[in-house]
């Protein structure tokens, strides 16, 4: 059966509103960055350094850029990537494994960074390969954790392309357990969100699960 393909805009205007939910806000303000710099400034007072020292006088700025950069997926609609698709008689697995991203833990603001493993299988659609990995980049860019991250790409994926199942895999490593508290560098941790046929269907899911930790 072949789904109707894309620019249903009442699909996507209910992805976008999931995306809004999951950030607990509507319209994210546009970045301040004087507002950070006066921020970082404050931090650094704080803890005891001088703001005015040679080698701090543009780390106030070069932060703001940082985080602009880190943040910039809370003025994006990853859904957006994937309004274009194709139709595709196609309805085995598609699996795109290893895609590298970074994000910011919301409870300490530090980096996690690993992979997600993206699997879906289309109804009547098939999308760009680089879409899913740019859905990723762009949720991943949020003050994020991991369990969040990979329920809002899987529920984008489900509900944007209309898949019959969908599987969504992260493994990362967080440097707030590994530089700072347990101080456990080397452990991973491995989220997965899984929707229709590939949740429902035990032969489908060891299938996708198979493939995803395969070496
Ligand atoms: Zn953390």
């Amino acid at each position: 059966m072949i789904a109707a393909c894309s620019e249903d805009s009442s699909v996507h205007a209910h992805v976008t509103s999931l995306h809004d939910a999951s950030n607990g806000n509507t319209r994210p303000k546009p970045v301040d960055l004087p507002a950070i710099e006066t921020a970082v400034r404050t931090i650094l007072n704080a803890v005891g350094e001088n703001p005015d020292r040679q080698g701090l006088l543009d780390t106030p700025a070069r932060v703001a850029r940082m985080y602009a950069e880190m943040f910039a997926g809370l003025h994006a609609q990853p859904s957006r990537h994937l309004a274009v698709t194709f139709p595709e008689v196609y309805d085995e697995l598609v699996l795109v494994r290893d895609i590298q991203f970074t994000s910011m833990c919301e409870h300490h603001l530090l980096p996690f960074t690993g992979v997600a493993h993206v699997a879906y299988i289309p109804k009547g659609c098939v999308t760009g390969l680089s879409k899913l990995a740019r859905v990723v980049d762009e949720v991943a860019r949020r003050p994020q954790v991991q369990e969040r991250l990979t329920q809002t790409v899987a529920d984008l994926i489900e509900t944007e392309l209309g898949s019959s199942g969908v599987a969504v895999v992260v493994e990362a490593e967080h440097s707030c357990m590994s530089i700072r508290g347990v101080k456990k560098p080397g452990s991973r941790t491995i989220t997965s969100a899984l929707r229709g046929v590939l949740k429902t269907n035990q032969a489908s899911r060891a299938e996708v699960m198979s493939l995803i930790n395969r070496s």
